[in-house]
């Protein structure tokens, strides 16, 4: 099953989601549940994501 990507243009969020089925359904950013996303679908697969670190006072 083709698996696609969104970009939330809310607040940036990426996710993605897996189709299945020829239909098409309405994507929400999990994170804000905004209906505003990019459909960004990549052949090929991604490289490792990059992870951000908060580092709290002290
Ligand atoms: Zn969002």
């Amino acid at each position: 099953m083709p698996i696609f990507e969104y970009v939330c243009k809310e607040c940036g969020t990426r996710f993605e989601k897996l189709h299945k089925g020829s239909t098409t359904d309405e994507c929400n950013c999990p994170a804000c549940g905004s209906a505003a996303v990019n459909k960004a679908m990549s052949t090929f697969a991604a490289g490792s994501a990059s992870e951000t670190k908060c580092h709290s006072g002290g």
